[in-house]
């Protein structure tokens, strides 16, 4: 699948206010920096995906006391690995590593992990037929002078008629959004300052164990599952945090990482109540509805990568990249096609809505073939609610309000409050586990 097709033109990185060349970033990590500070106090991460375990081992690497409150029963957050559905690992959140150079290029090469190219093939369903490319160019919505407004709207604007509703659905759909929602200017803008490398790769095992092994191992001693964190109260300079069995915990700093959409819900209350430009800057970043639908059949009648579903927008074939034997489609369902399959109410009549599309594309293959299927949905997932950040339209710079600092004592981190462009992704939010952890330094230095 072609995620990340844009020439990306930034080669810096923007870490604590200073500009820094992102090669230094992957190079230094946890080694270098802050080697003469003796911190006493203790800092909390609310949140165990790749943002929080990150910032975990790099408080770790400095000696500083810590620990990590996760809600669910399993850290990870968005990343995660399914066995036994089919014989090779599945990823059931983020899969594809876009571009090596980001924090992660040094630590596969210094690793064991495989991984692979994704140049797989893509088919386009096309007034109801599947064709190898389209009449028009769909790559408008990159470079120069773009409007603030939705790519709906913007592709319209271009003359991209209705017959071109769900492959615009597809482009949308890649940034997490649907097409009414997603703003052109407020994307590409933020998209300039990609530095990452316009290749996607796949692993051979999973993302997640990437994470795993090479992070998570160092620091999951100090996560407390299944711990609901329902409010935040930093009226006085020790923070206390209680969860929803009213468990009690003190800090110094509190680093919070929960998805975008969990702070704009409301589920954690701060006391004092966060600043009003805070708030409103939480509630422009969207965060739409996701689901990744992976369907077994016994042979691979499909092609690499189908696009322009009404149902699905974007399917691809799971095993490119692994090891395998098993015939794995991914439906990528993104937007108002996510909130859609959801309101059907169960993984059977998701399932079933997904067969009827690829039966009309492949003369009722997908039904004779069909052996199982596994739903994975964010969207009704009750910690993360959706799938990743994207850009409104008149979200103007909502995402570095919503990461400011407050009083040295809350610090915002995740994929969300990336500023370098590199939101939505899992380097991108680890690069903000990253960020805070050095801002906390330098608060504590001054
Ligand atoms: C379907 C899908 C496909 C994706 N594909 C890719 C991809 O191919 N490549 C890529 O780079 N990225 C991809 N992403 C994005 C990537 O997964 C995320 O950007 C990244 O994992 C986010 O990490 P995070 O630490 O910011 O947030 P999360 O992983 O969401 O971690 C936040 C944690 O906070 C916890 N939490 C929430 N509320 C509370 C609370 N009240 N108390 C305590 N803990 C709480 C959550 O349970 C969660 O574990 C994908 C995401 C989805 C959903």
């Amino acid at each position: 699948m072609e995620r990340r097709h844009f020439i990306k033109q930034s080669t810096l990185l923007s870490i604590g206010g200073l500009l820094i060349p992102s090669a230094f970033l992957s190079a230094c990590r946890k080694e270098t920096l802050f080697e003469d500070l003796n911190y006493e106090g203790k800092v909390l991460i609310i949140g165990a995906g790749a943002a929080g375990l990150y910032a975990a081992y790099i408080l770790k690497s400095k000696g500083i006391d810590f620990q990590i409150l996760e809600a669910s029963a399993n850290y990870g957050g968005r990343l995660g690995k399914l066995t036994g559905f089919a014989n090779f690992p599945i990823d059931t959140g983020a899969q594809w590593l876009h571009g090596k150079n980001s924090i992660f290029g040094d630590l596969i090469s210094k690793s064991n992990t495989k991984i692979t190219l994704d140049d797989s093939e893509t088919k386009y369903w096309f007034n109801n037929q599947l064709v190898n490319s389209l009449p028009q160019n769909t790559a408008i919505f990159e470079g120069g002078e773009l409007p603030d407004i939705s790519y709906q709207d913007y592709a319209l604007q271009q003359g991209l008629g209705n017959e071109y509703k769900y492959i615009v659905e597809n482009i949308a759909g890649d940034q997490g959004a649907a097409a009414s929602r997603l703003s052109v200017f407020g994307n590409n803008q933020e998209e300039e300052n990609w530095s990452s490398g316009d290749e996607d790769f796949k692993f051979q095992e999973t993302y997640f164990d990437l994470i795993d092994n090479q992070i998570a191992s160092d620091v999951k001693d100090k996560i407390l599952l299944n711990t609901i964190v329902s409010k935040v109260d930093y009226t006085q300079s020790e923070i206390i945090i209680t969860d929803s069995n009213n468990n009690l915990f003190t800090a110094d700093k509190v680093i919070i990482t929960v998805p975008i959409s969990i702070l704009k819900s409301g589920d954690i209350q701060f006391i004092p109540a966060l600043p009003d430009e805070k708030i409103t800057a939480f509630s422009k970043i969207g965060m739409g509805a996701g689901m990744k639908v992976f369907l077994k059949f016994n042979n691979t009648f499909f092609d690499e990568n189908i696009i322009g579903g009404e149902i699905c927008a974007a399917y691809a074939d799971d095993s490119i990249g692994k090891i395998q034997t098993d015939h794995i489609l991914l439906a990528f369902v993104m937007g108002d096609q996510a909130e859609y399959l959801t309101a059907l109410g169960s993984d059977a009549a998701i399932t079933v809505a997904l067969l009827q599309e690829l039966d009309a594309m492949y003369n009722g293959q997908a039904s004779a073939s069909f052996i199982a299927s596994h739903v994975q949905n964010w969207t009704t997932h009750p910690f993360v609610k959706g799938a990743y950040s994207y850009s409104t339209v008149g979200m103007g710079d909502a995402r570095k309000i919503a990461t400011q600092s407050i009083n040295n004592k809350l610090y915002f981190a995740g994929e969300a409050m990336n500023i370098n462009g590199h939101h939505q992704t899992v380097h991108g939010a680890v690069e903000t586990g990253y960020r805070e952890v050095i801002n906390i330094l330098n608060d504590i230095k001054k």
